[in-house]
Formats: C-alpha cells, structure tokens, sequence
C-alpha cells in the first residue's frame, strides 16, 4: 500500500518505520528542513509509562487555582477571547471525576507500557542509540500531603502490574546520591522501576536514517495545506500552493497543528497546544548530577540526565500557538534544578527552547481511524508523546495493515468524543 504520513516528529517517523517493516511503500511529509525538529526536539526525554496520568485529575480544579498563583508556577492560563481554549479546559474540567481520572489514567498506563516494551524490541533490532538510560523515574515529593495523596496512582500501577517503590528520603538519595546534599527538602518518592529515559530528538533523526535505508522517502521543506475529497475517502494532499501528494492511505500525525488539517473535513479533535518550555546545560560534576530522571512535584519540573547533559523540561501555559520564550518560565526550571541538584550542571550554559504538546482533555491520544476510510490520525499524545510514541505507530501500522493489534485500541479512536462529551470545540 502507498502511505503518506504527514508529519515527521517522532510520532510521525515511528509510524513511518513500523509501516515501512509492514511492507508498505511510505512518504513522510514535513515542513521543516529535517525531521523531529518541532515538539519532538528538545522535550524532558523521559520514557515515563509508571508516571503516564492524564492532567485532568479530582482536585486539580483547586491545585490549578494555587498552582496560577505561585512564584514558580506549573501553570500558565493566558484568558484570551479563543472559544477552543475554553471548550478545552470545559472538557478537561468534565474529566477531573474519579471515575474518568481511573479510565483515562488506564488506558494511558496500557499504551505507555505497550510503548515502551516495543521501544526496547526495536533498540534490539536496529541497535539505535540515542543517550538513553534503563533507571527508572523518582518522582520526588518536597511535602507529606504529596506523598499522602499517590494512592489513587499506585491502585493502577498495582493493576497493571507496573512496578515501584514507595521511599523515605535516605531511599531517593540511595537511588539520586546526588540528592544528598538536598536530603533535608525531600519527604519522599514514588519510584518507577520501569521507565526510562533518552533523547528524542537524536531517537527520531536515527530512526529516519534507519527508515529512509528501509526505502522510506522523506519530503522535507513541504508545507501541507489542505486534505482533498473524493466522497467518503481522501484522495490527496494539496502541499506547497498547488501540487497534489496522492497515496492509498493518509496518516495525520502533525502534533498540535492536526486540528487544523481535519477540521474542514468535519473531524473536530479536541487537541490544544499545551506550551512546555526545557532547558539543556552541560554536567559539570557528574556525581552531582542526577543519575536519571528526577520529577519534582511541587513546579511538575522533570530532570533528566541526557548523555553529558542535563535536561529540565516543563511548565504548561495555555497561550495559544504562541512560542514566544518567556523569561520567568526560565526561572522556573533554573530555579528547581538549582534548588535539588546545585552542583550537577552550568545553568549560565544551559538552551532555552519551548514547544507545543499536542493535547486532548483526557490526556489520551487519538490513534486509529477516522470516518473517511483511507484517512487515520496518530496525534494529540500530549505530555507523553515520547513515551507512547512507538507503541502508537506499531498499534497503527497493525491497523491498516489488517493485523489484529496486539494491544486493546476501541477507546482510542477520536469517537470517543462523540460519545463522551456534549461539544467539540471549534
Ligand atoms: C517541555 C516539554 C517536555 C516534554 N517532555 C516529555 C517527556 O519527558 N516524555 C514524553 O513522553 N513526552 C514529553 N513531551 C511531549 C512530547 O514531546 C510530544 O508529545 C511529542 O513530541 C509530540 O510528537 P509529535 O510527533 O506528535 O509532534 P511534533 O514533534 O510537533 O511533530 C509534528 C510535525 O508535524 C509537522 N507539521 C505540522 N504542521 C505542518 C504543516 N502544515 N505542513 C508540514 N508539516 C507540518 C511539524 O513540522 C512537525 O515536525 C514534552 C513536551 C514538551 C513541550
């Protein structure tokens, strides 16, 4: 079958690959001049199935209320006259309810872990490198009230059989030694055995050169404009002011800017583009730096040891496509890293970049098809895309190819809005 994915971020170029070993003829498609260079290029580089949990979560319409009026806040709301952003946050809102929080964090765990053990099959198989590690994630609580409030996550973990540690603060620092010089801020972890941690901006360039050696064709430097129609199916793309890319099966995975494409086709996907900022510095002191990644709670800052760097990533400020680079965001994650780890790295070395997370109020992509029959998406992974990245493309590429998927995918298509909630943002 001739595929055109539309997209080249890793969502993208992961479909790419597991189509590509399906036996189909593939051609990604991207505006940028090589691929991954948008959300995808600087993220916290966590591979964080145990941590997967949706945002909308019981409480967090009182958290978000605190969260806005902190120094250092998690949360950004710019109030913008944009009906999208208001629908968005209607539909997050309807999702903080214990029920949803447990059927939305389920399914996130299910693909997440799915994700991860096709992440390692396909290491094994393509030996790629990408300043990966296999040390799991310590999500670091500074108060008792955090560390009181984890029973809801662990219910899940243990139903999935995700495996963690509950630990006190000589516990965090026997796993981040580092945080020895900080032991008296910590109250204690949930530590993820499971998870990982790596680069996926290097991930997603190997994985193109691996692709592009498997015969997929990348075309960058293409702007798409607009799906074409022929009655039920999808008979081209109209790219760069005129010319038409045409193939038997399309695939929607350019991040936060899907929307846009789907929606004069009547598909409304409720994804918002979440702004997450990280900064990249080099380790000074390795002993000082963390071993793997480090979330800390308080500022939802994740900190991730990348090869000779450190990675600090997070913040989600509702503003639209804006990608302005905000100087207090900055302080932010300078502030947490230099608070727990104040020897590991040179932070007046450190990049500052921001990025878009593609997300759906209930913290689930949409992957799988669509009403048109030669038309699927594989977006809106939100603050997991790396995470669920090749689990999403190898679920995919099973769908149209015919084979039966290896894991669970009815609740993952974008019906799930039609049948859930009442309106679909504009
Ligand atoms: C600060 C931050 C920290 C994060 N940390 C983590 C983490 O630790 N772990 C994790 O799992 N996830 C994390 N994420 C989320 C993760 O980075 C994203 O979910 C993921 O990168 C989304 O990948 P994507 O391929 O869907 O989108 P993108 O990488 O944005 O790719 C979409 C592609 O579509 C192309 N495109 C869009 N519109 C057009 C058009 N009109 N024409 C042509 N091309 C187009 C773009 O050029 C782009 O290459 C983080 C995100 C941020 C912002």
């Amino acid at each position: 079958m001739r595929i055109l994915v539309l997209g080249s971020g890793v969502v993208g170029v992961t479909s790419a690959y597991y189509l590509a070993k399906q036996g189909h003829e593939v051609t990604v498609v991207d505006r940028q001049p090589a691929a991954g260079m948008e959300t995808s290029f600087a993220n916290a580089g966590q591979i964080s199935p145990g941590y997967s949990a949706p945002w909308a979560a019981p409480g967090i319409p009182i958290k978000a209320m605190k969260w806005l009026m902190m120094k250092h806040r998690p949360l950004v709301l710019w109030p913008r006259p944009e009906m999208r952003l208001w629908g968005w946050l209607a539909h997050m809102l309807a999702n903080c309810t214990e029920d949803a929080y447990r059927r939305n964090k389920s399914r996130m765990v299910a693909l997440a872990e799915y994700s991860r053990d096709c992440l390692r099959e396909l290491r094994q198989e393509t030996g790629i490198t990408y300043d990966h590690r296999e040390k799991g994630l310590l999500q670091l609580f500074r108060t008792q009230k955090q560390l009181d409030g984890i029973g809801e996550d662990t219910t899940v973990l243990d139903a999935y059989g995700v495996p963690y540690e509950i630990l006190d603060p000589a516990g965090c620092v026997s796993v981040e030694p580092a945080l020895n010089l900080v032991q008296s801020k910590v109250a204690g972890g949930l530590r993820l055995l499971g998870d990982e941690t790596g680069d996926a901006y290097l991930f997603t360039q190997r994985l193109a050169v691996i692709a592009e050696r498997m015969g997929v064709r990348f075309r960058y430097g293409t702007t798409i404009q607009k799906l074409l129609i022929e009655g039920e199916r999808i008979s081209g793309v109209l790219v760069n002011g005129g010319e038409v890319l045409r193939a038997d099966t399309y695939v929607a995975a350019m991040g936060s800017y899907t929307p846009q494409l789907l929606k004069p086709l009547g598909i409304h996907l409720p994804v918002y583009p979440v702004k997450g900022y990280s900064l990249t510095m080099p380790i000074v002191n390795p002993d000082a730096a963390p071993v793997s990644t480090v979330m800390d709670e308080t500022y939802k800052v994740g900190i991730t040891r990348l090869g000779d760097r450190i990675r600090i990533g997070g913040t989600a400020e509702l503003a639209g496509f804006s990608q302005r680079l905000r100087t207090p965001r900055r302080a932010t994650l300078e502030h947490s890293v230099t608070d727990l780890f104040p020897q590991g790295g040179d932070v007046r070395q450190a990049s500052f970049w921001t990025g878009l997370r593609p997300m759906t109020p209930d913290g689930t992509p949409v992957v799988g098809s669509t009403r048109y029959g030669n038309l699927y998406t594989n977006t809106g992974h939100g603050t997991l895309g790396w995470t669920m990245a090749c689990g999403s493309g190898r679920l995919l590429a099973d769908l149209i190819s015919g084979r039966a998927p290896e894991i669970s995918h009815s609740d993952l298509t974008g019906d799930r809005y039609r049948k859930e909630w009442r309106f679909h943002p504009a």
